[in-house]
């Protein structure tokens, strides 16, 4: 049976073709960051108008590289939570409509649990029960993920996701848009001990994360006090050297809770979504801890890290269970 995935939960658009054995035969992703990169950040308006010029192209191409025609499909799936709802309704409505007219079930599936299954899919074997960390501009988060669609919040942020701290970071150190890559960029020039910023609930059992003090650690150290009138700082030692400790901060924080859910837990995998976990020191400090805790590590590569559609074949869990959306499926902005 073949399966299109819709994701158009925040400013990627994107489509998959996969089948009811996890086979992905296409991934297409629109990205618009070029859209929203002027004004520092997703504009949720604007992400909407994009998905609604972009989606149906978009599809077309998936089903195009995966050699099918769009009769050749026994399901649909879409991510319909969490996500910006006007950004949601564009692919839940697309979705909805292409079950109906082509008289093949519905599948709703939440957008963060894909993010674990990216792990699944890439791994190409089982590996639930596992730790599940989402890490991305709109979510950080632990999870005890029992089976691909049973995710038990751990922890998550009381304020600013990782993404979201790194990509205000880069806009304070005038690094631009989108902030994640930019600012790993310039930490591989700086020292990560330059400036020793908080490591906020490390300390604590709790698995909890907080990254607004970090982030304003950073504007502090950067300009003062007086943000005011402050410019960035341009190349150099310094912002080397901002940015270095900035990352290793947060780093340090997400490996470290890691470590913690780990041993609360019992488990010994962890799974890792998100388009943070791009990010290469990340990933090193993943892998030593890991190691060291006895544990396994899936980090999918970078194209199922960042929002795709092919994560989407979560609905293949649900699929086999029976468990069809109703044909007035709704967005939902809220994780559910
Ligand atoms: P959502 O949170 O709803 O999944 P999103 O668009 O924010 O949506 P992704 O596309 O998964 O999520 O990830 C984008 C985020 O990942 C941005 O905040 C970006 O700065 C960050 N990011 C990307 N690459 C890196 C990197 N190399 N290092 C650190 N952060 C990165
Ligand atoms: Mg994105
Ligand atoms: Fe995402």
């Amino acid at each position: 049976t073949y399966f299109l995935g819709i994701e158009t939960s925040c400013d990627e658009t994107a489509a998959a073709v996969f089948t009811d054995d996890l086979a992905v035969r296409s991934s297409v992703v629109a990205s618009q960051t070029d859209l929203h990169a002027r004004f520092g950040g997703v504009v949720p308006e604007i992400a909407s108008r994009a998905h609604l010029r972009n989606l149906l192209p978009v599809i077309d191409e998936a089903l195009a590289r995966a050699g099918i025609g769009v009769t050749d499909l026994g399901c649909v799936a879409v991510h319909h939570t969490p996500g910006l709802v006007g950004a949601l309704l564009v692919g839940v409505t697309a979705a909805k409509a292409l079950s109906l007219a082509l008289g093949v079930p519905l599948v709703g599936v939440n957008h963060v649990a894909g993010h674990v299954f990216a792990c699944r899919l890439a791994a190409g074997r089982d590996i639930f029960p596992c730790v599940g960390l989402v890490v991305s501009g709109g979510h950080t988060a632990l999870f005890r993920c029992d089976t691909a669609l049973s995710l038990e919040l751990l922890g998550g942020t009381r304020d600013d996701a990782a993404g979201e701290a790194f990509d205000k970071v880069a806009a304070v150190l005038g690094l631009g848009f989108p902030g994640g890559p930019a600012v790993e960029r310039e930490a591989a020039l700086g020292n990560p001990k330059a400036h020793r910023f908080p490591r906020t609930f490390l300390d604590t059992d709790r698995l909890e994360f907080s990254f607004s003090g970090l982030k304003t650690a950073v504007l502090y150290a950067c300009h003062g006090q007086d943000v005011a009138k402050a410019t960035p700082p341009g190349p150099g030692q310094k912002r080397a050297d901002l940015a270095a400790s900035f990352q290793a901060a947060a780093v340090d924080v997400l490996a470290g809770k890691c470590k913690q859910a780990l041993r609360q837990t019992g488990l010994k995998r962890l799974a890792v979504g998100g388009g943070v976990s791009a990010n290469g020191p990340l990933r090193a400090a993943l892998t030593a801890m890991c190691a060291k805790e006895g544990a396994e590590l899936f980090i999918p590569p970078l194209s199922l890290c960042t929002d795709n559609a092919a994560m989407a074949a979560l609905a293949v869990e649900k699929w086999k269970r029976g468990e069809f959306a109703p044909p007035d499926l709704d967005a939902e902005p809220n994780f559910i």
